[in-house]
């Protein structure tokens, strides 16, 4: 239908994140149904004219989103031109099942993985991870990965997968994973995942920087050197909220926790002090150096939107992205009615309002449009 010219060298993350300037990154998760493909793209085109330096879609564990996971990767990178990273995680999946994963995501042109554990079965994780998809259940198969650096070793040592061939990245948390021995065993760990070949570090959500700085400094301590991501939570339902804070167990401030309960039945008092808090979080991490940001966007693209409109200034200007072209076949662009052309370009990711450029490509039957 679509295809955006490839260049030899793969687009790796790990290499955009260690270039100087403020990173965003936008987290998505699938659908569960692929008729509702269309409402994902749509915030996506909404986002990526804040020209975020790439995506990322979330995995049910075990594999269970895996057609809609992969349908919505495949469609920000290739259709919308979206540097897109795919999550992938290990529990429950044996090593034959991962290898033939891995064959899917290469084949689609994905160079980029965020490497997980997943949950463990019964763990009743909600979803906002996983877009409702359920945790293995019963019995794990016995070769299934215990940890994600087990599954990111397996992924490094297979042909093909280098540092310069395939970006991985790792989740991290400041707090510590709350079914950690200790803190520092958890940084342990996450400092062997950097070991065993991580390009860098999403973080889980937390909402006292303080717990970030002390996680950054714990670290160093163990020379872990990769870019660490901050991963933004915006807290606009109170009542999902708690259910997330309940999950991750991560500590809440009084003043954030004030507002929970005074706006337990006020969306819209909640979603305005919930963009309010994440800005101000995000300009003091800033202001401490931080350059890297991970919005969990739970598939809206307003609230992530008015922060980074708060912000705007404090972070930088955002490069301009480059141009690119976009093939879209003569039926397809006929079928739209001029009057909803806009919807056409934005499932392209291509932005109705800036200019363009359209030309015939009569040998391939295709509109050449370039942005
Ligand atoms: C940015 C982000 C995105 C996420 N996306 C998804 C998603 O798409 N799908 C999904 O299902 N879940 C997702 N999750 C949730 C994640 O799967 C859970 O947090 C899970 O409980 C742990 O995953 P992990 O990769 O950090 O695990 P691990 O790194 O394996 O750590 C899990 C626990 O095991 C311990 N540990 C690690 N290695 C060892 C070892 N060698 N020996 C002993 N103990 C060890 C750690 O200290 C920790 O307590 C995401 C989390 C984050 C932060």
């Amino acid at each position: 239908m679509m295809l955006n010219p490839q260049s030899d060298q793969p687009q790796l993350v790990g290499s955009i994140l260690r270039k100087p300037g403020t990173h965003l990154s936008f987290e998505f998760f699938p659908p569960k149904d692929l008729e509702n493909l269309s409402k994902i793209y749509d915030v996506a085109a909404e986002l990526k004219s804040l020209n975020p330096d790439f995506c990322s879609v979330t995995w049910g564990a075990g594999g269970s989103t895996i057609k809609n996971s992969l349908e919505v990767v495949k469609h920000l990178t290739h259709g919308m031109g979206i540097l897109t990273v795919a999550h992938f995680t290990g529990l429950g999946i044996t090593r034959d099942l991962a290898d033939e994963f891995m064959e899917r995501f290469i084949g689609s042109g994905i160079n980029n993985l965020l490497v997980l554990r997943g949950d463990r079965p019964h763990a009743a994780r909600e979803t906002a991870f996983q877009g409702g998809a359920a945790a293995p259940t019963g019995a794990l198969p016995r070769d299934s990965f215990k940890y994600a650096g087990d599954l990111l070793a397996y992924i490094r040592s297979k042909p093909h997968c280098g540092p310069d061939e395939l970006s991985l990245l790792v989740a991290g948390c400041p707090e510590g994973h709350p079914e950690a021995e200790s803190i520092e065993k958890d940084w342990d760990h996450l400092a062997n995942k950097v070991r065993q070949g991580a390009d860098g570090i999403v973080t889980q959500l937390f909402f006292d920087n303080g717990a970030f700085y002390r996680f950054k400094d714990g670290l160093k301590k163990r020379r872990v050197e990769v870019p660490i991501s901050v991963g933004v939570m915006l807290v606009t339902r109170a009542k999902m909220i708690q259910k997330i804070i309940e999950l991750s167990k991560c500590k809440v401030p009084a003043e954030l926790n004030a507002a929970i309960e005074r706006f337990v039945s006020d969306d819209a008092s909640m979603e305005a002090f919930g963009i309010d808090y994440a800005a101000r979080q995000v300009a003091e991490l800033h202001d401490q150096g931080v350059r890297h940001f991970h919005f969990y966007t739970l598939n809206q693209s307003g609230p992530t939107a008015a922060v980074l409109k708060q912000l705007k200034g404090r972070l930088g200007e955002r490069p301009t992205p480059a141009p690119r072209t976009v093939l879209i076949e003569y039926r397809e662009y006929m079928a739209y009615p001029d009057s909803k052309l806009t919807d056409l370009f934005k499932k392209y990711g291509l932005d109705p309002n800036r200019p363009h450029d359209i030309v015939h490509n009569h040998a391939l039957r295709r509109y050449e449009i370039t942005q």
